[in-house]
């Protein structure tokens, strides 16, 4: 499986930095966010190394649309079966801070805010 030594999230998966896991199967790892920023904050993410939306192709189809189809069972089982929140920070402008593909899955709390908070006048 395709990994990197220097990414914190293959290091995970690997087993070399320890995470509180919520989920595993042979291509998707999920596990609980370090800081999270909701009462529910789960990071679903592909074992096999993909840095960026930029960078999936056709071939980690399968592996995305799994993660899309996990994230309603996830969430109501780890608390937020009231609504959640899916966000996949990308590149500079989306602020990724983890340069490997993880979708959060932020909940359990009151309502949200707007989506994104409009600048301006
Ligand atoms: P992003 O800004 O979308 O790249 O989000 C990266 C997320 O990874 C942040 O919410 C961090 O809190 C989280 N994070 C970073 N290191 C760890 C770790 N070792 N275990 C769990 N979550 C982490
Ligand atoms: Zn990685």
């Amino acid at each position: 499986m395709q990994h990197d030594a220097n990414c914190i999230f293959c290091r995970i998966v690997r087993g070399e930095i320890p995470s509180r896991k919520a989920y595993e199967d042979d291509d998707v790892l999920v596990f609980h966010d370090i800081q999270p920023v909701a009462p529910v904050h789960l990071l679903l993410i592909p074992k096999a190394h993909v840095a960026t939306l930029y960078d999936a192709t056709p071939q980690h189809a399968g592996v995305l649309g799994k993660i899309m189809t996990l994230a309603g069972q996830l969430a109501r089982e780890n608390g937020a079966g009231d609504g959640f929140r899916l966000i996949v920070n990308t590149g500079r402008v989306g602020r990724q801070e983890v340069m490997h593909v993880h979708v959060h899955v932020v909940g359990g709390g009151e309502p949200f805010g707007p989506m994104i908070v409009r600048k301006g006048p």
